[in-house]
């Protein structure tokens, strides 16, 4: 929808109906002013991405991340959850996986100082 294209009625009952903030943000994608967003992707694991929420935790949680030295990015490109017999891969759609050993989100290219090899 180009800008020029919106009336000063539809204005005036956009701004009613969906309030000013909606409006903002359709007149600046009118303006070409916000990105629009982009189709999911089919396959979203990707490696731009963070594992790092960790607002559910508990304290005990965080401790246990904490002491195991959690990082969202290994530094041993031999030692990566995704090779870890303890990790739990992402569920479809999720990017984070899963770990038996620490709690919350878990990057597949982490790891940790409990990382155990998955068997050969
Ligand atoms: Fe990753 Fe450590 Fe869990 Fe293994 S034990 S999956 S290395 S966080």
């Amino acid at each position: 929808m180009n800008i020029k294209d919106i009336s000063r009625r539809d204005f005036i009952q956009r701004l009613s109906l969906f309030g000013a903030a909606g409006v903002g943000a359709s007149m600046l994608a009118a303006c070409g002013g916000e990105k629009q967003a982009d189709p999911p992707a089919e396959e979203p694991v990707a490696e731009d991405f963070t594992c790092t929420d960790t607002s559910g935790l508990t304290e005990q949680d965080l401790t246990i991340r904490n002491t195991l030295q959690y990082v969202d990015a290994s530094p041993d490109p031999d030692k990566l959850c995704d090779g870890c017999a303890l990790y739990v891969a992402a569920e479809e759609g999720q990017n984070c996986g899963a770990c038996t050993v620490i709690k919350g989100p878990i990057h597949p290219k982490g790891s940790c100082t409990s990382f155990a090899p998955k068997p050969a």
